[in-house]
């Protein structure tokens, strides 16, 4: 087997009963006009280095190049087997409906070339219309979301062993709350952006009592985000950085680690996707983290529609 440079830690994912672990980082692998490097082999390059985890949806395109990189991973001898990673994709919103399900997960599981997934996720709560993929989403392509039956047929897909584990994506609380009321499998995971200008203390304090795993997206506020930065252009976090020798993208990482959570941060360059691992053997103090609690604080990804949904998170954004 190929060499794989850093061993990703891994928490149990509590609703699994300790039977499944997930690597705390993982790649995203949402699209981004301005890369040069493709996915195929953003992904390859990653298994080399020892990533494991990997974040695709069904809306971001990328499901085929994935299954291709772990196809090339298996023939040049980087893993032994599939079952050495931990694959991620996600529903979109016009599949956000009970008897569509299944389908969209076997269609995954097919784009993937994989019988199994890790982890399905629900990818936002609401439903659109059956059919075209546009984004943002028209607001008139909207319908009402049955979340009791989009879980049940969730559960159903977990059942047939179709994926380990099930989860959403973008639930407020109160979301989690009517979801819990009813479900037989509880979410595994909520998968929802955390970053150092959104560090969600209120959501985040309420999955742990629940035994839900956060997963944090975009930790370094890159992704869709444009003019500053207010993490990555943040004079503070440029300061931390410079006195642990490391860079603020460490910081945000290593931050995001410290707090128990598991992580998604996408880069598709060998150099940053190496940096993004060097976060276990060092840690922050109690001063930095007296300078980090005074970061403004601003929710980034707002919403997939247009124009934006009013009650997306159920106003929990001030109590955070
Ligand atoms: P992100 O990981 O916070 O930032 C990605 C950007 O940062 C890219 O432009 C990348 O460019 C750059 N970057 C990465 N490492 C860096 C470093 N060490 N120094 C400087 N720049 C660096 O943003 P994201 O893509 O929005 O979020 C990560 C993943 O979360 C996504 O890819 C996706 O899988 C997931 N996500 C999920 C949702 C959801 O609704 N569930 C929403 C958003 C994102 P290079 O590639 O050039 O390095």
């Amino acid at each position: 087997m190929g060499a794989a440079t850093v061993a990703i830690p891994e928490v149990v994912l509590e609703s699994s009963n300790g039977q499944r672990r997930i690597p705390v980082i993982g790649l995203g692998t949402a699209p981004e006009a301005s890369s040069k490097v493709s996915t195929k082999d953003a992904v390859v390059e990653a298994i080399k280095q020892g990533y494991r985890h990997f974040d695709a949806a069904s809306a971001y395109g990328v499901e085929q190049s994935v299954g291709e990189a772990i196809q090339e991973a298996l023939q040049l001898g980087l893993i032994s087997s599939r079952d050495q990673l931990f694959i991620t994709t996600k529903i979109w919103v016009t599949d956000n409906h009970p008897h569509l399900i299944l389908p969209a997960l076997q269609k995954s599981l097919k784009t993937l070339q994989l019988d199994y997934l890790d982890l399905y996720l629900i990818h936002w709560p609401i439903s659109a219309k059956p059919g075209k993929v546009t984004y943002p989403i028209e607001q008139s392509e909207l319908v009402p979301f049955d979340m009791e039956g989009v879980w049940k047929s969730m559960e159903e897909c977990q059942r047939l062993g179709l994926t380990k584990a099930i989860g959403v994506s973008n639930f407020s609380i109160k979301k989690l709350q009517k979801l819990l009321s009813f479900a037989t499998i509880p979410p595994a995971v909520n998968q929802v952006e955390v970053n150092l200008a959104f560090q969600q203390h209120k959501l985040r304090e309420f999955c742990k009592s629940k035994g839900i795993t956060v997963t944090a997206f975009s930790p370094l506020r890159k992704g869709s985000s444009r003019g500053t930065n207010m993490v990555m252009d943040n004079d503070v976090l440029k300061e931390l950085a410079d006195a642990h020798a490391k860079t603020v993208a460490q910081i945000c990482l290593r931050w995001i680690y410290e707090q128990g959570l598991t992580v998604v941060a996408k880069s598709y360059d060998k150099e940053r996707m190496k940096q993004n691992l060097e976060i276990f053997d060092w840690c922050l103090t109690d001063e930095d983290y007296k300078k980090i609690s005074e970061i403004h604080q601003d929710r980034l990804i707002k919403g997939p529609t247009k124009p934006l949904l009013h009650d997306l998170w159920d106003e929990e954004d001030e109590h955070q």
